[in-house]
């Protein structure tokens, strides 16, 4: 069977960055007993990750690379937020590097990193920690199958056999 949409697909994965210097640095990797099973084609992964395992079958091994503008997108150097230092009365100061829990106007959560904190505000970097960077992935297809009615219902995949339920 090969990946199509609308499959629950189960990959074992490595993540590296590939630096400016063309150095790999490691991010992430998932494990036999572990593995990551998403449902492909509703957007829940970036598209072009989806893109490169389209098509595969179980067994097959694929490493590929995804440009920031196909990731996470580039650095944007004006994403930065002074936030008053009242906001942080109960929680008290976050140190540099903390990442921050935020909700914008339209009620959607994302996250913060923390670069910076003065007698003013702390300042939050609202860039995703993975924008401007180049991936590279190294994937080995595990399992892929038609997901059933109630994964398709949700929009997210349930674990190998489709049974972890919720
Ligand atoms: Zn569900």
């Amino acid at each position: 069977m090969t990946i199509e949409n609308n499959h629950a697909v189960t990959v074992n994965y490595k993540l590296h960055t590939i630096e400016a210097n063309g150095e790999k640095v490691f991010v992430e990797e998932t494990t036999t007993e572990n593995p990551l099973t998403y449902l492909h084609g509703v957007g829940m992964m970036i598209p072009k990750f989806e893109q490169e395992l389209s098509g595969l079958t179980v067994g097959d091994k694929k490493s590929f690379v995804i440009a920031p503008e196909e990731a996470y997108g580039e650095i944007d150097p004006n994403a930065i937020a002074q936030l008053p230092l009242e906001m942080f009365q109960e929680s008290g100061l976050p140190p540099v590097g903390a990442m921050l829990p935020l909700t914008d106007n339209a009620g959607n959560e994302f996250r913060a990193t923390v670069v910076e904190v003065n007698d003013q505000a702390v300042v939050a970097d609202l860039n995703h920690p993975m924008a401007g960077k180049t991936l590279n992935f190294d994937v080995e297809v595990i399992a892929t199958r038609p997901a059933t009615e109630e994964e398709l219902d949700h929009g997210h995949a349930h674990g190998i056999d489709g049974t972890h339920s919720h």
